[in-house]
């Protein structure tokens, strides 16, 4: 298994070869889609980075890519499966975490089927993700990773699968152009009524607003990875660099944590059935108000 087997996600594929070959893994990872699709591309990821080569997929010949296929890595623990993930489960997975974390030895920790982990697992889990040990990395692989935490959620890079993102899609870029301007008016504090035209266009139908608000969900997620990486190669819209630096040097990592979460209850309030246009004037609002404060 090796990312040139996998079809589709080529987007995707291309952001975790370069943050492999940059040698800067970050230390949470969480792969959002389809279980199948998820686990085939995080596996194949972590069979990369492990690879001796370091070219950004697997070899396929190293001993590291032998012990992986022969499921005999000892830098890879995989939790979770068909059942609940317990506390239990991720206490020893932090164990296995601590007494390896001494050979300086890359570890990577896998949670399959994430969003069946416990409160307690997840809170349990959330001191590592803050602190982990060196060389430790965990990857949590979720079908909806609306159903972790946001403390959980805001401290992983997110990589979507197509599979995730289809909500979100498009129209054209004309469209997809008009959002990212909606997004950049809202965080320049700019009133309802200079962006009537923006709102009514984004509150026609639940689906127009249920894709603004994916998109203003993914664009702060990507402000605040460029925090930690100048050069870009972790962000999900690369064509956005320019916006996203903008904000980054405009905002603090607290306020676009702020305002990914209050992008993610735009699309819970459209869930509970509030009007699109009601749900997108709390979205303005609460994110001007928590970047006034
Ligand atoms: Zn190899």
């Amino acid at each position: 298994m090796s990312f040139s087997d996998l079809q589709g996600n080529e987007n995707l594929i291309a952001r975790l070869k370069r943050m492999i070959c940059s040698g800067r893994i970050f230390h949470g990872c969480l792969f959002e889609g389809n279980a199948k699709e998820t686990e085939a591309l995080a596996f194949s990821f972590v069979k990369a980075a492990l690879c001796e080569r370091q070219d950004g997929d697997a070899c396929g010949i190293c001993t590291a890519c032998r012990k992986f296929e022969a499921q005999n890595s000892e830098d890879v623990s995989v939790i979770g499966g068909d059942g609940t993930v317990r506390d239990k489960d991720i206490e020893m997975l932090i164990q296995t975490a601590m007494k390896k974390s001494y050979t300086g030895h890359p570890l990577f920790l896998i949670v399959r089927n994430a969003e069946r982990m416990t409160l307690r697992a997840q809170n349990r889990l959330l001191k590592t993700l803050e602190e982990p040990p060196s060389g430790v990395r965990i990857l949590l692989l979720a079908e909806n990773a609306e159903l972790l935490t946001p403390t959980i959620r805001s401290r992983c890079i997110f990589f979507r699968l197509e599979s995730a993102l289809q909500k979100e899609h498009f129209v054209s870029r004309e469209e997809k152009e008009q959002a990212l301007d909606f997004i950049c008016g809202i965080l320049e504090g700019k009133p309802f009524y200079a962006l009537s035209q923006h709102i009514a266009r984004f509150s026609s139908s639940a689906e127009d607003a249920t894709r603004f608000f994916g998109t203003a969900e993914m664009f702060f997620r990507d402000v605040l990875v460029s925090f930690y990486d100048r050069d870009g190669s972790l962000v999900n819209e690369r064509e956005e660099m320019q916006r996203i630096r903008r904000c980054a040097d405009r905002f603090t990592p607290r306020q676009m944590a702020e305002a990914a979460v209050c992008a993610e209850n735009a699309q819970k309030d459209l869930a509970f059935h509030v009007s699109p246009g009601r749900a997108l004037k709390y979205m303005i609002f609460d994110i001007q108000e928590k970047l006034k404060g």
